[in-house]
């Protein structure tokens, strides 16, 4: 892409009414842009990462047998008030039409998905299913100060998983939590697991999954030694108290280099898994023909990830004082190759010049300059491309400086530059390092690819 017809250019300061770095970045790089508190609109460059994320999650999803649907997120009354949350869920924004029908938005769809599902469901044979969508959610929260943490309207990926019968669940429970731990890896992130109360649906256990970052709104308890882990709001334990899984017995004092004492940290929660019982197959009476011939209602989980809240855990977690640094399983581009020098003047000469639409004459320029006996911009821009690699072309007719912050805000994974000095060859670096090397295109490629 060419970078001059980014419409969303950067900014040079950060927005004074946001609080958190992710929210302070995002905003000033030109990834998002706040319509209202929790309501964000996400431009191009914002949108590809999105998408990166989304796609990752999509084929874990699918590697675990998950189906994909999009169900509609403006709901009919009656599906609430059948399982009760139209008067208990108080972060649900309920609407009214014109004549005077009421509705709500989706801020979860097991009130959606269950009659969908368990309508073409008749034996024990059709089970389990697992249907999963990655679709827009509303929720009515009283605050919405924390960036892409936490939206009032947000981007969230749902599957709900159907049973015959408990063990059934508890298999896929844990398929599901090996899955959502690869997710994260793969997104660049380490995630703690909690086991938590399962809250308002029911008694029982569910996992969430928490990444450590300031910026998040949970305190959890974790092992220094182990993988135990929980949300410090429910937990009988307290900080620096021995891990119960794996510390000393009784409380006794930790021995010198020794396991198992538990930290406190502040982390956001970026998925969750809930145990979700027979309730919502009793709330619709949507039953299946059992293996004795009986009428069953389906043990049912819901797994939700934040994927809008782990844009924002990532901007959180990679980015130094000049700006972001994205893993390159999300970049919104594997490389931002910049064209400075004799090339850039050129081209700021000639936009001064006489063509009626300064962006053509702009784009015609990137595209047709160059010096004798040097890679052109535009041939280096086609050969990355060429060569499979997604690419930033920063053509722009600006300074060089202006070029180089531009870049360190952006965050793309490699910078590459071509100048009057750089000759034939290009000048890479990866975001964050001070390792310059001066190599061909091809060998780039190489370097990449490898
Ligand atoms: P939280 O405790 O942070 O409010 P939750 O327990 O309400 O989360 P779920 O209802 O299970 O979360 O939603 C699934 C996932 O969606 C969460 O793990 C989180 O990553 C994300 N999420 C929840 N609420 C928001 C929000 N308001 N903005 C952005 N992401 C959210
Ligand atoms: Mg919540």
């Amino acid at each position: 892409m060419l970078q001059s017809r980014l419409f969303s250019k950067t900014l040079r300061d950060a927005p004074k009414d946001e609080e958190t770095a992710n929210a302070k970045l995002l905003v000033r790089a030109g990834y998002v842009d706040k319509l209202m508190a929790g309501a964000y609109s996400y431009m191009p460059l914002g949108v590809r990462v999105l998408k990166k994320i989304e796609q990752v999650v999509r084929e874990e999803m699918d590697a675990m047998g998950g189906q994909e649907v999009l169900m509609p997120m403006l709901h009919p009354k009656a599906n609430w008030q059948a399982t009760g949350g139209w008067d208990s869920i108080d972060v649900l924004f309920k609407i009214k039409s014109r004549t005077e029908k009421e509705y709500a938005l989706g801020q979860s769809e097991e009130e959606v998905v269950t009659p969908l599902v368990m309508s073409r469901i008749q034996t024990y044979k059709d089970l389990p299913v697992a249907v999963y969508q990655i679709h827009w959610k509303f929720r009515d929260e009283l605050r919405a100060k924390s960036g892409l943490l936490r939206g009032r309207e947000f981007f969230m990926k749902d599957m709900y998983s159907f049973h015959e019968s408990q063990e059934d669940f508890d298999r896929f429970y844990g398929v599901a939590k090996q899955a959502y731990l690869k997710v994260f890896e793969r997104l660049g992130l380490v995630a703690k697991v909690t086991e938590a109360s399962g809250g308002s649906f029911s008694e029982k256990i569910s996992y969430e999954f928490m990444v450590l970052t300031d910026a998040g709104e949970d305190d959890i308890l974790y092992c220094d030694a182990c993988e135990f882990c929980v949300n410090a709001e429910i937990a009988k334990q307290k900080e620096k108290d021995a891990c119960p899984k794996c510390g000393p017995p009784n409380g006794e004092a930790r021995p010198k280099g020794g396991k198992g004492s538990l930290t406190k940290a502040r982390a956001s929660e970026v998925g969750n898994v809930f145990d979700l019982g027979q309730k919502y197959g009793k709330d619709f009476d949507l039953a299946f023909m059992d293996r004795e011939g009986k009428r069953q209602y389906p043990v049912m989980g819901c797994y939700g990830i934040g994927i809008s809240r782990l844009m924002g855990v990532l901007a959180e977690k990679f980015h130094d004082e000049s700006g972001l640094l994205w893993p390159h399983a999300v970049a919104p581009f594997d490389v931002h190759l910049l064209r400075l020098g004799s090339t850039s003047a050129k081209a700021a000469a000639d936009e001064q010049g006489t063509s009626s639409s300064p962006k053509a004459s702009t784009v015609a320029k990137a595209l047709a300059d160059e010096t004798e006996g040097h890679s052109t911009g535009s041939e280096v821009y086609q050969d990355l491309q060429a060569a499979g690699l997604t690419v930033l072309y920063d053509e722009r007719a600006v300074s060089a400086g202006q070029k180089f912050a531009d870049a360190d805000l952006i965050g793309i994974p490699w910078r590459a530059i071509l100048s009057p000095k750089t000759g034939d060859k290009i000048e890479v670096k990866r975001r964050g390092s001070d390792d310059v090397k001066l190599v061909s295109v091809s060998e780039f490629v190489k370097m990449l690819v490898s």
